[in-house]
């Protein structure tokens, strides 16, 4: 896993390939065409119908619900909570824009069919001409990962952002896996650092798996604060990984509602005492839902929406910008429940989306 950390982040820049390697990858985010001005007139909710992933039905044999981010902003407007017109369409992320945590040769490796299919677990993308996969799959994602990199920027200007994909948490600068392709919670934060003039970021990643990409990748880096709770008894059990999370709590399969957020309340609590961010990236996967045959926790869809207001609550208490990710959680009934918590997270007012909650 050599590859997966950069020289330039796991130690200081003391040697001069470390600094070249550190003034390539600033010049690379400065020239970046990802961070544009939003109109006032937006909401900080980020999406874009080419986040979508359906292709010759083939989307029907993965256990996952593809148009989860389209389904989510489907519900939002049709309950009428947000309106169409202010949502932030993102770009689509550039090779130079990857190549800033990427290898070439990780990037490289994107061009063969099978390793993508290994990557997002449809072996039958293995049988598909690369120039098909690069469209209908690795282009959605990267379209998602332009979504989480902007949103920093939208978060810092308007107190919070919500990009309704990303949330790539296997995927390290080096290595795929577990349906990430691109390292998008990585890239948003090395864009902060540079682009937002900020040293203190802290990812709550709260998705039902351990987050072991952005792990790797901020291994040394004092910077980035990691608090992450995680079923240990499931994928990807990466115990290199686990060693850089500074604050780990591990909920194993079976744990409920009432447990789950009796625990979160903690580490909330430890998480504000250890550390003062200047952003949050919260990692809002939703598969620890009951019933989610992957992430075998039992939390319910008020639990869930119960979870986002708590992160919420620590964040826009403190004034924290925050930045939400959708992340893992691919039932049908996932894209209902993260509008309701949307929704929920607007009465409340800790967002606001344009339309008056009630
Ligand atoms: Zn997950």
């Amino acid at each position: 896993m050599s590859t997966s950390r950069s020289p330039a982040m796991s130690s200081p820049a003391s040697s001069s390939s470390t600094s070249d390697a550190e003034t390539l990858r600033r010049s690379r985010i400065l020239k970046s065409k990802l961070y544009f001005d939003v109109p006032p007139s937006k909401v900080p909710v980020i999406y874009s119908s080419s986040y979508d992933i359906a292709f010759l039905g083939m989307e029907k044999l993965h256990p996952f619900d593809s148009s989860k981010w389209r389904r989510i902003c489907g519900f939002l407007i049709s309950d009428g909570a947000l309106d169409k017109k202010c949502i932030v369409e993102p770009r689509e992320a550039s090779k130079d824009d990857l190549l800033v945590i990427h290898s070439e040769s990780y990037l490289n490796s994107l061009k063969n069919s099978a390793n993508v299919a290994r990557i997002i677990e449809v072996p039958p993308v293995a049988l598909l001409p690369n120039c098909l996969v690069e469209q209908k799959v690795l282009s959605p994602f990267r379209n998602q990962v332009g979504g989480t990199i902007l949103a920093p920027k939208l978060a810092k200007e308007q107190g919070w952002a919500i990009n309704v994909g990303g949330g790539f948490h296997h995927c390290s600068g080096g290595k795929g896996g577990g349906f990430c392709v691109y390292a998008d919670i990585s890239l948003c934060i090395l864009y902060a650092f540079v682009w937002l003039n900020i040293s203190r970021v802290m990812i709550i990643d709260l998705d039902a798996h351990q987050g072991n990409g952005h792990e790797l990748d901020f291994a040394d880096d004092r910077r980035v604060y990691i608090l992450d709770m995680y079923n240990p008894g499931i994928y990807p059990f990466d115990y290199e990984a686990r060693r850089y999370i500074d604050q780990k709590v591990e909920v194993a399969s079976g744990t409920t509602t009432n447990e789950y957020l009796k625990k979160l309340d903690e580490a909330l609590k430890v998480a504000g005492s250890k550390f003062d961010p200047e952003l949050v990236v919260y990692n809002a996967g939703t598969d620890i839902l009951d019933g989610d045959p992957l992430g075998r926790l039992k939390v319910s869809p008020d639990g869930i929406a119960n979870r986002d207001e708590k992160v919420f609550r620590f964040a826009r208490e403190r004034n924290i910008p925050i930045v939400m990710l959708t992340s893992g959680g691919y039932m049908k009934s996932n894209a209902r429940i993260i509008a309701d918590s949307m929704i929920n997270l607007s009465k409340k007012r800790l967002i606001d989306m344009g339309k008056n909650a009630t």
